[in-house]
Parts: structure tokens; sequence; C-alpha cells
């Protein structure tokens, strides 16, 4: 598994030791924590390599020893692209061809992560697969991870022709446990560091663009039925929930979750992400194909998720003493 010290591959290794697999970690650490994946590295059925995608002798040789791929490594989040463009297109394209390219030569099932911010601005919600993309113009940076993540997938379903037994999942803002303190990609994390520490809760905006936040759990039970459904192979399929919420009142619902004072405060989008920022206003999946060909439903209600997450949280954001305050 690539990027198996982040997030969602923390948490997807925790799964896969469980139902006693033996998993090999590449990881560069550049947004994963080694701290994530302490306890499968303990029982020896899980590995970790550090390394780079970008590496290919290495990405070769892990490839070649395995039974299958979860490749999840990749510069994440939207905040992340904006700030270090360059690396993130790099990272997220030629790290992914060089995983794809590796798996190809023993036509080794792959499963490929990608976003669900290929759909871009759409206004087709909610989302199907098959539905348009609609992106803003290239020098938005934002639009950035979308047209890396969609090429990568464009190569997941060229290697598809030729033989490469790939699935891709495109991701619907995971949250749980573990998430990044730091924010990468979270607006969850963010308002639960801002509730810990009596802080405003920036609302970007009015508030009123939405989400559907998946449970990191659902998130991981729908890639490892992607990976090991044969149906499944050659397609793309959303992995979300289909409850949506407008930021604003997610602000109200993770203040009250965290027990926190923190006044709710909107502020310009150009105070966070600088000059030229484009937002998605809906982000809703079409959870059909997952549901038909998967058997997949996310099934974690949002306020049970948030609870796991501030109470993980709580423990182990660096900010202890405001937290437990
Ligand atoms: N957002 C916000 N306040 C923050 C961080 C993010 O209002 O402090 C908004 C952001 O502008 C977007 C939504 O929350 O509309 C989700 O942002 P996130 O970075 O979590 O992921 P995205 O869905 O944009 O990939």
């Amino acid at each position: 598994m690539t990027g198996g010290c982040g997030f969602v591959g923390s948490h997807l290794v925790d799964a896969l030791v469980a139902a006693g697999d033996t998993v090999t970690i590449l990881d560069d650490l550049s947004t994963g924590k080694a701290e994530n994946v302490k306890t499968p590295l303990d029982t020896a059925r899980a590995r970790f390599v550090h390394g780079s995608v970008l590496d290919t002798s290495l990405v070769d040789r892990l490839v070649d020893e395995a039974d299958a791929v979860y490749h999840l490594a990749a510069a994440v989040g939207v905040s992340h692209i904006v700030r270090d463009p360059i690396r993130s297109a790099l990272t997220n394209v030629q790290g992914t061809e060089n995983v794809l390219a590796a798996a190809f030569r023993r036509r080794v099932p792959t499963l490929l992560t990608s976003s669900s911010e290929v759909y871009g601005k759409s206004t087709a919600a909610p989302f199907r697969e098959d539905g348009e993309r609609v992106l803003g113009p290239t020098w938005i940076h934002r639009w950035s991870y979308s047209t890396a993540k969609a090429m990568d997938e464009h190569l997941a379903f060229a290697y598809a022709d030729e033989g490469l037994p790939v699935v891709v999942v495109r991701y619907f803002n995971a949250y749980g446990p573990r998430l990044d303190e730091r924010g990468y990609g979270s607006v969850v994390a963010r308002f639960i560091g801002q509730a810990f520490a009596g802080e405003p809760i920036t609302v970007h905006g009015r508030g009123s663009q939405t989400r559907c936040f998946t449970y990191v759990d659902d998130t991981v039970r729908g890639t490892v039925l992607a990976l090991n459904t044969p149906e499944a192979r050659g397609k793309a399929f959303n992995i979300g929930a289909d409850t949506e919420i407008s930021i604003a009142d997610l602000a109200v619902l993770v203040k009250d979750v965290a027990g926190s004072s923190s006044e709710i405060r909107n502020v310009t989008y150009e105070s966070y992400y600088g000059k030229g920022f484009e937002d998605t206003p809906r982000r809703v999946p079409d959870t059909r194909r997952a549901r038909e060909v998967l058997g997949f439903t996310a099934e974690t209600p949002l306020r049970e998720g948030l609870r796991s997450t501030v109470e993980w949280c709580r423990a182990n954001y660096v900010r202890k003493d405001v937290a437990a305050g």
C-alpha cells in the first residue's frame, strides 16, 4: 500500500491487518505520520518502508512482492495543493504512473484512490460517476488537484484496457480519528481545533457550500469492497455518504459536539486561500453504483462520527492542555 501512514491509509492498514492480511506500507511521511501505524507495525503483520512513489526502482521492487496494490499516496488537501502546486502535481501524476506501470507488468490487482474533486464545480449534483466534470481556468491552482486525479484515472483506465485489473474509488470528504490537526484538506479538523482552542470557528463565505462528510470506517469498507469485487474492475465508484450539510451548519454541529463556546465567524475565502480561489458550491455523491456493484452504503451518522472524531482529537491534538480544559 502506498500512503499507508496517512489518514485514510492508516485506517485501511488496520482493517487489512485485522482481516489477516500482511501489508507493506510505502510512505514518504510528507503528510502521513509513522505513529498512525504504530499498532499494526507492532503486530509484525505490517512493514513500513520510508520512501517515495517517485522512486521507480523502489516502487517496482515492492509491487513485485505484492499480490494486491492499494495506491493512496498523494499530495492531498486543497489548501496544500494551492500552496505547493508544482510538487503536488508531479507527485500525483508521476507517482501514480510509476505505481500503475509496476502493477501492469504482473497484472497485480490495483486500487487507485481518486477524489470527488474530479467533478470540480459541476452543478449536476448528485454526481454520477459518468457525469460531466466542470473546472475553472488553469491558473486557479485549486483545479490542478482535480486535473491530476483525473489524469491518474485516465491512466488507470488506459491500463485497464491493456489488461490491468484496476478499480478507481472517488472519496467524498472523509473524516474521523487521525485527521491531521494541521487541517490538510479537512474543514472538520480545522473546526475541531478551533473549537478546542476557544478560537473563532472560521466559515468561508456565507457557509452555504455543502459537502457529504463520510466517516473513515465507511470509506475504508468501500475501498476494500472495491478491490475485492471482480465486476468493479475498469470502473470508478463514488465512496461517500449521502447526507448533505452546509459548512455553516457543520460549524454549529462541531461546536455543539465539542462542547465549545467558540464564536462562529464568517471570513473571506481570500483570507485563507489567497487571491483567485474558486470553491465547489455543492458536492454530493450519487451512491447507486457503489450500492449495486459493491454492496456498499455509508452507515455512520454524522453526529456519531463527529463524536468519535472529537474524542480522538481531544486525546491526541498537541494543544492537549486546551483540549482537556
Ligand atoms: N472551509 C471553511 N473553513 C475552514 C476550512 C474550510 O469554511 O477553516 C470550507 C472550504 O472553503 C470548503 C469546505 O469548508 O468550502 C470544505 O473544505 P475542505 O478543505 O475540508 O475540503 P474540500 O471539500 O474543499 O476539498
